[in-house]
């Protein structure tokens, strides 16, 4: 049985007073909730403040990105292992801003799950098709290619999968629950060529414009076992609806 998974993606947003403050009104707001797991990703700078607040709740912490080597003259980055040591249980790896803005390749992101991995945290790999590759019927090959490569060589631990369709991200577009469902059972299809069996205890989120008016819709469906929240995660109150979605359909 996979546990729902609902993580926030804060992005380049919120100082250190501004996260003390989401903090303090999220934990009365989720404290009860049980059988999800609930995963907050501050940008680097707030993580350590994060984690003091965060300590023995039910909230666990992750980062938005690592670097893939261990240390050394890499001037800016940061290593899975400082990522362990701030209290990190997760990190978001491929997301489609890094992959749009910073260049990064499938190469790029497989070496940051494995060096990740190697660290003992947990990945939140993200996928998912342009708008552009959409419309040209390439959805599936693109979701193909960046699960053989971001995943190669990769086993399937404390592995996360978000299928994030670019043309929903921040644009307020989310995809219906028929579209996320189809591309869901796709994934699992690939995981288990994969994983085998295996692939049934991987969660694969559903990212793109999710909001407490969404969520439930999209949590009904069989294959979407989460989300990965960007802008409706910025507030305490609408993230802490997202995270007590409706279980039953
Ligand atoms: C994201 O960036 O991971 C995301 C899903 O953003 P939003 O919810 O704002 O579309």
């Amino acid at each position: 049985m996979r546990k729902p998974f609902i993580a926030a993606n804060w992005k380049m947003n919120k100082t250190l007073p501004e996260t003390s403050e989401f903090i303090a009104e999220f934990i009365p707001d989720v404290k009860d909730t049980s059988g999800v797991d609930i995963v907050i990703a501050p940008p680097f700078t707030a993580i350590g403040i994060a984690a003091t607040a965060l300590r023995g709740t039910n909230i666990l912490l992750a980062a938005q990105d690592v670097f893939y080597e261990e240390k050394g003259a890499y001037t800016g980055e940061i290593s899975p292992l400082m990522l362990v040591d701030l209290g990190c249980a997760f990190v978001i790896i491929g997301h489609s801003e890094r992959r749009q803005c910073f260049l990064e390749t499938d190469a790029i992101v497989n070496r940051k799950i494995k060096a990740a991995q190697k660290a003992g945290l947990g990945i939140i790999f993200c996928i998912g098709e342009s708008l552009e590759e959409r419309e040209a019927g390439k959805t599936f090959d693109v979701l193909n290619r960046e699960i053989e490569k971001g995943l190669d060589g990769v086993p399937p631990e404390k592995m996360v999968l978000a299928y994030e369709p670019i043309w929903a991200i921040g644009t307020g577009k989310t995809a219906t629950p028929p579209q996320a469902q189809e591309v869901h059972a796709y994934i699992r299809e690939r995981l288990n060529i994969l994983y085998g069996n295996q692939s049934n205890e991987l969660c694969i989120l559903y990212g793109g414009s999710v909001t407490p008016d969404t969520v439930d819709s999209l949590m009904a469906c069989r294959d979407i076992d989460g989300a990965l929240v960007g802008g409706a995660s910025l507030k305490a109150e609408s993230f802490s609806k997202i995270v007590n979605f409706r279980k039953e359909p």
